[in-house]
């Protein structure tokens, strides 16, 4: 028995050690250190989102999405090219089942500058009941696209009036809606706005599965930050976020690699990095709205992995770790190395909603950021500092080394993590 079992023990050693170099040869700290340079240089001027040095950044991370082999995500295209609009009404009017129409009850989702629709416009009528839940409605029609008409119950007028002040992102076809309780009959509705747009964009790469190329998961991080601003003391005016997260998306440019190398997974991967996260999470909204999340699996968002955790170098932390058991399976992969994850210790901070994994964990997909920021202390966080001479190169290679083999057996399609509990999540 000890011998078999020595032996074994043997094979196993000779096997990880193995795997140990080869994806050492993928995922190190020069290629890390060459990423995270080009991210985080004085010429990108912060990343900033609607800046023109943000699209320097996604040619670049496109470029590398290419070079590692994946396919582009967004049809021919690595780009995915939004516009966010911020209209303003100018004038409102209309009649609907033979009463006027009160033009605070109605608000317009749409690109165009006029819209005149009544019955005969081919608009869809949907009728929102007082208990639906209107974000949700939106979320899916928008996704699928198409004209309606949505016939609002008057229990939904607080969140009404947040959608109709609220931005939008280009539509894939016009919603009207009204806030009356009843069925719409015959109407007829002249609504005018100013419209004013702007582009942003995130990048996307794919690498398809093997068997269940239907179920996606998806790795992420965020490339914008937040531009150039008042110099400091020393006449630095750049907001590098070479942590936040230049170090993130340095990590999925690493992943996108390191899979597409291995050309294993069974699972569809996806790579993306978002725009506009600082700026309110617009990349990861539109994102999420153009994909079912039923069909993601899992989300592994990546934030601030350049600094050492709490609990020093080798670990990281994962938000929201009780929502699904997603970390169990992430630290079940792990055992044997000598990286360990850890539930989020800043629970205060509600990190699993300040981040791009928030969107699609509302609709329900197990979506959880993995970072090592020492939120409570973290020096550079948001300061003309996060420069790339304060992250630590090694660490970061050895985070995103973790990353890939945590994620192994939900790659392979044999672990789904359990879905978030939506309805649970804050609004
Ligand atoms: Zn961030």
């Amino acid at each position: 028995m000890v011998k078999r079992c020595s032996y074994f023990i043997l094979l196993l050693l000779v096997k990880q050690t193995a795997f140990s170099q080869s994806i050492n040869k993928i995922i190190n700290a020069k290629e890390v250190e060459r990423i995270e340079k080009t991210l985080s240089a004085d010429d990108m001027r912060g990343r900033r989102a609607f800046s023109p040095e943000i699209d320097k950044a996604a040619d670049f991370i496109a470029a590398e999405f290419k070079k590692a082999g994946l396919e582009p995500g967004n049809g021919s295209s690595f780009l995915q090219e939004f516009a966010m609009f911020h209209n303003k009404p100018v004038s409102v009017s209309g009649t609907m089942n033979g009463k006027t129409l009160d033009e605070k009850s109605v608000a317009v989702l749409s690109a165009k500058e006029a819209l005149s629709v009544n019955q005969s416009s081919g608009f869809k009528q949907i009728v929102v009941k007082a208990h639906d839940t209107l974000p949700t409605i939106l979320m899916k029609l928008r996704r699928e696209g198409g004209n309606y008409l949505l016939m609002v119950d008057t229990v939904h007028r607080a969140l009404f009036e947040r959608i109709k002040r609220g931005s939008l992102f280009t539509p894939k076809g016009d919603i009207v809606m009204v806030l009356l309780p009843e069925e719409a009959g015959e109407y007829s509705i002249q609504y005018k706005q100013t419209v004013d747009s702007r582009p942003l964009k995130n990048v996307i790469g794919v690498l398809p599965g093997k068997s269940k190329k239907e179920e996606y998961v998806i790795f992420s991080g965020h490339y914008d930050h937040l531009g150039v601003g008042k110099a400091n003391a020393a006449g630095d005016s750049i907001f590098n976020g070479a942590n936040d997260d230049a170090a993130g998306t340095t990590a999925v440019i690493m992943l996108a690699n390191y899979f597409a190398k291995q050309r294993k997974n069974e699972r569809t991967l996806v790579f993306v990095a978002f725009t506009a996260e600082e700026s309110g999470g617009f990349g990861s909204q539109y994102f999420s709205q153009n994909f079912n999340p039923d069909q993601v699996m899992a989300m592994f968002n990546i934030e601030m992995i350049g600094t050492d955790s709490k609990w020093g170098t080798n670990s990281a932390f994962i938000t929201g770790y009780e929502k699904t058991d997603m970390g169990k399976i992430l630290e079940k992969n792990l055992e044997g190395t000598d990286f360990k994850f850890y539930p989020d210790p800043y629970p205060d901070q509600q990190l699993f909603y300040r981040s791009d994994n928030a969107t699609l964990a509302r609709l329900g997909v197990p979506a959880h950021t993995i970072s090592t920021s020492k939120m409570d202390s973290e020096k550079f966080y948001h300061t003309q500092e996060d420069e790339i001479e304060t992250l630590d190169m090694n660490n970061m290679a050895a985070i995103i080394r973790a990353i890939a083999i945590s994620s192994t057996s939900i790659v392979a399609g044999k672990d789904s993590p359990t879905r978030v509990a939506a309805e649970s999540l804050r609004r």
